[in-house]
């Protein structure tokens, strides 16, 4: 079975993927694109917590096959965010890893359904929450099986969609033990400033990077201006891989 151990022995690790699966070709095509850009995992959301009703709420468990057969095809692991209890039982037997997104990092029947499943979970950090808020997130479904994932923080700065806060996620790294990631590009909110987070989030001394990525990000249902094309991606993992090389050697 995988573990986190498994997954952190990729330094730094690497997911990468569109904001949401929106249909079976567009799947595979990017998920062969970060495959061969180094990516370790793919993300993909299934299920989508968009603020308006009227928006892409995600394509469900039709989704599924075609993780499957893009895991067939690349061998990379694939990664679903869980906004229901239900949606646990649901990826079972396909999905690797499983992610709380950051409007439910506090929804504690969601966590304690997590609890009984053996994947590892990447939590997101909430808009607002405090360390100990975040890290008592993590004990409900187990400590041992989390990755943190700060994406961003709301602050008084809005010249940003969020305040990406490495420092917070140093003291979560450093004082509370835990492993965690960025994702560069929900603070971003826009492509060109998701590498140089990105490097910075490396340079610190995180533990990896989860990037939205789509083949045309223009065209794509939602998150549009931030998602890099698989272009833009290999480049960032050329640097990411140098500056974690400068920093820790080979
Ligand atoms: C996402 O990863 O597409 C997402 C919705 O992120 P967050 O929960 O961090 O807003
Ligand atoms: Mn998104």
């Amino acid at each position: 079975m995988l573990t986190r151990a498994d997954l952190l022995a990729h330094a730094p690790l690497l997911i990468a993927g569109p904001c949401a699966a929106e249909t079976r070709e567009r799947v595979i095509e990017i998920g062969e694109k970060v495959a061969a850009a180094g990516a370790h995992m793919y993300r993909a959301g299934l299920w989508k917590p968009r603020t308006n009703p009227e928006s892409f709420q995600g394509v469900g468990t039709e989704g599924l096959p075609w993780l499957t057969e893009l895991k067939e095809k690349t061998g990379l692991l694939v990664a679903v965010e869980v906004m229901e209890p239900e949606h646990i039982e649901e990826t079972k037997g396909v999905v690797d890893v499983l992610w709380v997104g950051a409007r439910n990092t506090q929804n504690f029947a969601l966590l304690k359904a997590l609890h009984d499943d053996p994947r590892p979970v990447m939590l997101k950090r909430g808009f607002i929450l405090t360390m100990k808020e975040w890290i008592g997130a993590a004990d409900y479904i187990g400590r041992d099986r989390v990755i943190m994932v700060e994406r961003g923080i709301r602050t008084g700065a809005d010249a940003t969609r969020f305040t990406l806060d490495i420092g917070g996620a140093l003291v979560m790294q450093k004082d509370y033990g835990m492993p965690v990631i960025i994702d560069p590009s929900h603070p971003a909110g826009r492509a060109d400033l998701v590498p140089p987070l990105s490097l910075a989030a490396i340079a610190a001394g995180l533990d990896g990077l989860m990037v939205e990525v789509h083949t045309r990000p223009m065209e794509s249902l939602g998150d549009t201006s931030q998602q890099l094309t698989p272009g833009e991606f290999e480049d960032l993992v050329t640097r990411v891989r140098a500056v974690h090389t400068a920093r820790y050697g080979n």
